[in-house]
């Protein structure tokens, strides 16, 4: 285990003292500075030109009201964010989610993560983040449309191919975008297909976007178990969330020959020792936009609903937490690892609490962290970018092809640079030193700005 570095430590106080109220942010922030000790050993001019203050200062947080008129003709309001954190190697890029938890202190995490991640993705792409409180849960279709367009009115002055790209997260997926991208175009009068990613096949979007976060945190696992001497083969696997991550872990895991018995929501789980049916899952989930309760009664005896649980109770040898930050706690942590697990892999963004990392590291579990486990998004993000910028299309093999390249790309550098840094098997550390390294060297190369 890490510890805070003392030339770090004034630098995180302050950081701490700047952000108030910002617990989220303060974790992500303390989690990256408790790996970098061992970089300013080795390399202490990365201390130099206020560096370390400056890649926690995003370059620029938008704050804006969005107001839009509900079914019955009433107007609610609406707060709406985008943080763009870190341009050093790239435009912003990173999701919109729209969930009645967003603030900015949540905004800024999920972007402080995503520029590392995104370095760690090997592509031309910086960090950034948005989103807003407004909860989609019931509404209409109309209320839906309504909100994204007005929330596009205010966002489109911000964005552009090479400035910011949002993409999805929770609560955006295909069809927000979709109603995003259409009042971007008629604001701009520009068919700017670059400007958002996680589009439909229908007007630019990629072959296997859909799929990439789930499919790559599962051959980032594969990779991992590998390193082991042992596969997904038989295993039985435990995926919290029942999402769009959620979904495609589920699908390559059953691929892979392991099977999937537990999925959730967030008023509870579901245990099929059959293995969750997936076209199922999907009618429940994508097409009727229905709970987790109405799998199990459509499924019948082989599942069993457990109403506000906890999926860790679940015994499991491979977990993957894919539904939201700190869902996954220390407490829970014990009970996977007293139950068997051997590996757990970060389907969503810091979902393991700092205790629950603690247990599993100190209990030899492998443990992959989301901003290395969960790339896959956004790398694919990056090749719809290449795809549009080249007016081209490529087939669904080719572009799963291209990120099941960079998904083993991402995990031999943390594998590798753990062991270089003296703690092999540690992908907390290799991440963050991988990230860190990468977008450090490039914003000290652009002078201090
Ligand atoms: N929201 C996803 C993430 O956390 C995807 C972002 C993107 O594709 O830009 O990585």
């Amino acid at each position: 285990m890490t510890t805070l570095d003392e030339k770090l430590e004034p630098i995180l106080t302050q950081v701490l003292q700047r952000n108030a109220g910002e617990p989220e942010f303060h974790q992500a922030v303390r989690e990256v500075f408790e790996s970098l000790g061992r970089v300013v050993a080795k390399h202490p001019d990365y201390l130099q030109d206020g560096l370390f203050e400056r890649i926690c200062e995003p370059e620029r947080q938008i704050i804006f009201r969005v107001p839009w008129t509900d079914d019955k003709g009433q107007v609610h309001i609406n707060r709406g964010f985008r943080v763009q954190f870190n341009s050093a190697l790239g435009p912003y890029k990173g999701g919109i989610r729209f969930h009645p938890s967003v603030n900015l202190g949540i905004i800024k995490f999920l972007g402080f993560e995503q520029t590392f991640k995104n370095a760690l993705t090997g592509m031309p792409i910086g960090g950034g983040k948005g989103g807003s409180d407004f909860n989609p849960r019931g509404r209409s279709d109309g209320e839906i449309m309504r909100f994204c367009q007005s929330f596009m009115t205010e966002l489109h002055r911000h964005i552009g191919e090479y400035t910011d790209v949002p993409a999805g997260d929770i609560g955006v997926g295909g069809r927000e975008i979709g109603y995003m991208f259409g009042q971007y175009k008629r604001l701009t009068n520009r068919y700017e297909a670059g400007v958002l990613t996680g589009k439909g096949l229908a007007y630019g979007g990629s072959r296997a976007r859909k799929e990439a976060t789930g499919y790559g945190a599962t051959y980032f696992v594969q990779h991992m178990l590998g390193r082991k001497g042992t596969s997904f083969e038989g295993k039985r696997t435990v995926v919290s969330g029942s999402g769009n991550v959620a979904i495609y872990t589920i699908e390559k895991v059953h691929s892979f020959g392991g099977k999937v018995i537990a999925c959730s929501d967030s008023s509870g789980y579901v245990v099929d020792e059959a293995g969750i049916d997936l076209e199922l899952l999907k009618d429940v989930k994508e097409v009727r936009r229905a709970r987790i309760s109405d799998y199990a009664k459509a499924r019948g005896k082989s599942a069993t609903y457990v109403e506000g649980g906890c999926i860790w109770d679940v015994p499991c040898d491979v977990a993957m937490p894919s539904a939201t930050q700190n869902e996954l706690t220390g407490k829970d942590a014990q009970t996977l690892v007293k139950n068997g697990v051997i590996a757990v892999g970060e389907g969503a963004n810091m979902p393991s609490t700092p205790d629950a990392v603690r247990v599993f590291q100190q209990a030899g579990v492998s443990f992959a962290p989301g901003k290395a486990a969960n790339a896959g998004g956004v790398a694919t993000s990056a090749l719809e970018m290449q795809q549009n910028a080249s007016r081209d299309s490529w087939t669904f093999d080719e572009t799963e092809q291209r990120l099941s390249d960079i998904m083993r790309n991402i995990h031999d550098a943390c594998a590798d640079t753990a062991e270089m840094y003296g703690a092999p098997g540690d992908y907390v550390l290799g991440a963050n030193i991988t990230g860190f390294v990468r977008v450090a060297d490039a914003m000290r190369a652009l002078g201090v700005v």
